[in-house]
């Protein structure tokens, strides 16, 4: 039995509200088999128990682990080709990335999250590839690299089954391509096809087999309004229920998606899902950037929760989400680094401080996020949308010991003023290279900075050199077929957009929202 004593100048328990948080000046924490069974003063814990190991110090801030809500590849869509379109183009260009082996794919981006204090993930799978037997075994690469490196994943595969490369039926678009470009890319689409009954079954499958380990939850992924139809929607609130796992859902990203939900129901996304009965606390919205006042009232009455991809949604010309009318209506907001943030890499702390500048309005009111709000989204809000919601996110006795560890020297010195408190010091100060040491259920993952489990090193070079093949003839293929049908998807979105569509890249400075005065 492995018992831990973990040592803080400041132990970060919980966020209580937009200023006030649970935290206990040189406290600590004790763990056993990676169960948190006391939390206090250290004096009196380190009197108590007699543990096999101690982790920090007096000198350090020890806080929960941070959930990265929204996770999709390792390798960045950018370091593969694609740059920063608009959403819509960028989906195109994205047919031309290399593939690139899923299970050093998965740890390249599992290093830097743990490096950067994430210790749990949620992991949308979004390959296109078929048949399903080609999914679980790419799967299976995915959740073995996560157990390697000791990191909690909350895995779905996102579904599609229209749509697959603009908001129309495949057919339809095809018949816009000139005869020489048609088959190809006809026969590109249909090689993603997968019945629906081969998704569920994969659900099933996997739910099955890794959903009651210790780091591994199975959840399921509508990827999108435009890529699912009702009857897949309805399938996956069916099964949601039936299995009580949680559902993350790509919703309203651009103002695109939102003439999308328009045109295709006469109403908006938000509307449509909740008359399919799809929302609730199990749905989480990914992005969410047009929601309308109506539908942020309809996700906060419904208990809906919401991921904040901030930096996806400013590299992809996608918007500025809404937070604050959220904030102020009570939804519950995850955040997440979707493909990359802005330094295209996987910095949670980084995020956390872009989440806390970005909307930051004029005015002298109470309405933007503060320090607390944004580890509350890091951190609690995360993990609720995630498969281990009554696990993670807060530190007390039952929870699982997923703990960063951080020096208050990284954070205060030279000199730090004493009236700052340790989360404003830790959101505005917090740097990778300042996280120390991270345990996922007790067991140390990153020490000293390093990555424990994994030789970072070694499988750092096995991807370089697997990348450093000439391209397969199919690689080499469906890049030409990118190139070729780019300008074809460019033009299918020429006028979409009304002019007022694109006007309020900020929406929420004088709005009047429910629960604000
Ligand atoms: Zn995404």
């Amino acid at each position: 039995m492995a018992l831990s004593l973990i040592r803080g100048k400041y132990v970060i328990c919980k966020i209580r509200s937009r200023t006030v948080a649970d935290v206990i000046e040189d406290g600590a924490v004790v763990q056993r088999d990676g169960t948190i069974l006391a939390v206090g003063p250290y004096a009196a814990l380190a009197q108590q128990y007699q543990p096999d190991e101690t982790f920090g110090s007096a000198e350090h801030v020890v806080m929960p682990g941070l959930v990265n809500s929204h996770h999709h590849v390792g390798l960045t869509p950018f370091q593969l080709g694609s740059p920063d379109y608009p959403l819509e183009l960028w989906f195109a260009s994205r047919m031309a990335a290399r593939s690139v082996d899923p299970y050093l794919d998965t740890l390249y981006a599992a290093f830097e999250m743990l490096e950067s204090g994430i210790t749990t993930v949620q992991h949308l799978h979004g390959v296109r590839i078929a048949p399903v037997s080609r999914v679980l075994e790419a799967t299976e690469q995915i959740l073995k690299a996560y157990d390697d490196i000791g990191m909690r994943v909350s895995y779905s595969y996102a579904l599609r089954d229209q749509n697959r490369l603009v908001y129309e039926a495949d057919e339809a678009f095809v018949q816009r391509l000139p005869a020489r470009l048609a088959p190809d890319l006809a026969a590109y689409l249909r090689g993603q096809a997968i019945p629906l009954a081969d998704h569920l079954a994969l659900f099933t499958d996997l739910w099955e087999r890794w959903h009651a380990r210790e780091r591994t939850r199975i959840q399921l992924a509508p990827a999108n309004l435009h890529w699912c139809s009702d009857e897949a929607l309805h399938a996956l609130r069916d099964y949601a229920q039936t299995y009580r796992v949680g559902l993350h859902m790509h919703v309203l990203e651009t103002p695109y998606q939102q003439e999308y939900a328009q045109r295709r129901t006469g109403t908006t996304a938000v509307q449509h899902l909740a008359n399919l009965g799809l929302l609730g606390p199990q749905l989480t919205i990914g992005h969410g950037v047009w929601l309308t006042e109506a539908d942020i009232e309809l996700v906060a009455s419904t208990g809906t929760m919401v991921c904040h991809n901030a930096s996806s949604n400013l590299r992809l010309r996608s918007g500025v989400a809404p937070l604050n009318p959220l904030l102020a209506c009570g939804v519950r907001v995850a955040l997440g680094l979707d493909e990359a943030g802005i330094n295209d890499d996987r910095d949670m702390l980084q995020e956390m401080r872009l989440v806390l500048r970005l909307h930051r309005e004029p005015g002298m009111d109470d309405r933007v996020p503060t320090s607390a709000q944004v580890l509350q989204m890091a951190t609690e809000y995360g993990a609720q949308t995630t498969g281990f919601a009554d696990l993670i996110g807060i530190l007390e006795p039952g929870k699982a010991a997923d703990l960063v560890l951080m020096p208050w020297h990284h954070l205060a010195y030279p000199y730090l003023d004493p009236a700052v408190s340790v989360i404003d010091a830790v959101v505005h100060r917090g740097k990778v290279s300042g996280v120390e040491t991270v345990l996922v259920a007790g067991v140390p993952v990153l020490q000293d900075g390093q990555i424990v489990r994994v030789a970072k090193a070694a499988v750092l070079e096995e991807l370089a050199t697997t990348l450093r093949q000439p391209l397969s003839p199919e690689e080499a293929h469906r890049q030409q077929l990118a190139r070729d049908v780019f300008p074809h998807v460019q033009r299918f979105y020429d006028s979409w957009l009304h002019e007022q569509a694109r006007a309020p890249f900020y929406r929420t400075s004088s709005r009047h929202y429910p629960g604000t005065s």
